[in-house]
């Protein structure tokens, strides 16, 4: 069921998904080579709870972390641990909730840590562009497959390919509610938007194959085939002035 959000319920989701940029924020400031997935876990953890907000992700479904904090060619769902040493180099995808007001706020960026290679910088510009493309098309009257045909032709036509396995969602007072959002799509296919539909949109863009799978931890997923990952994603509120995204930092 498509839970559709008055606007002074999207007012209300405003200060979650500012939180829940800035946690994003904090932990790009934060993040350098030689430091824990565990300490930036801390950072973007004492950050929300300053804020008066409590991490979404913490203790979903079992979670044991604030964020989640994935590695190359990890794509989502890496669980924050004291083992887990970030390197020059690395890209670094961070997934973030925070819960205020009643509503939560989610929010992703891959973050390039020091000198990264020309091919992994190719494979972030090219998610976080595809992300917006995604955007563009949240709309009332379109439709879901709008939003995923728009992000799988970008990518695709710069040789990446789109998971299958993992999707949007719609967000409100559950940080995963209906509709599931697709990467892919055919244009004019699936539900129609309408406003008041809050929905985050994660493309998961792979650099080699679309395949994935998980590890024994029960959480990481990973590439197929060990090639990168990476992962952008804001809350989007669709409204009669067209897409407002929810999850934008305060400005500078
Ligand atoms: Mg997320
Ligand atoms: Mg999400």
């Amino acid at each position: 069921m498509i839970i559709q959000k008055t606007s002074k319920q999207i007012l209300l989701m405003r200060e979650a998904g500012r939180i829940t940029g800035n946690a994003l924020k904090v932990a790009g400031r934060a993040i350098e080579p030689g430091m824990t997935t565990k300490e930036l876990d801390t950072v973007i953890r004492r950050y929300i709870e300053g804020e008066g907000a409590k991490p979404s992700f913490l203790g979903l479904y079992g979670f044991k972390g604030s964020a989640c904090i994935s590695l190359n060619h990890q794509v989502i769902h890496g669980i924050p641990s004291s083992d887990v040493v970030i390197k020059n180099g690395d890209i670094v995808s961070v997934d973030v909730g925070a819960f205020i007001n009643g509503y939560h706020g989610d929010s992703a960026y891959t973050f390039a840590v020091g000198d990264v290679s020309p091919e992994a910088q190719r494979l972030l510009d090219t998610t976080r562009e595809s992300l917006y493309l995604g955007i563009k098309q949240a709309v009332g009257g379109n439709r879901i497959g709008d939003i995923g045909h728009a992000v799988q032709k970008y990518v695709e036509a710069r040789g990446y390919s789109v998971v299958r396995e993992y999707t949007g969602h719609g967000v409100g007072a559950s940080v995963h509610e209906d509709p599931s959002v697709p990467n892919y799509g055919t244009p004019h296919r699936g539900y129609r938007l309408e406003e008041g539909m809050v929905i985050a949109i994660e493309p998961m863009i792979n650099a080699g194959t679309p395949a994935v799978r998980q590890l024994s931890d029960g959480w990481t997923v990973v590439t197929a085939d060990g090639r990168l990952s990476a992962h952008f994603e804001h809350t989007v509120a669709i409204t009669a002035d067209g897409p407002v995204i929810l999850t934008m930092p305060d400005p500078e």
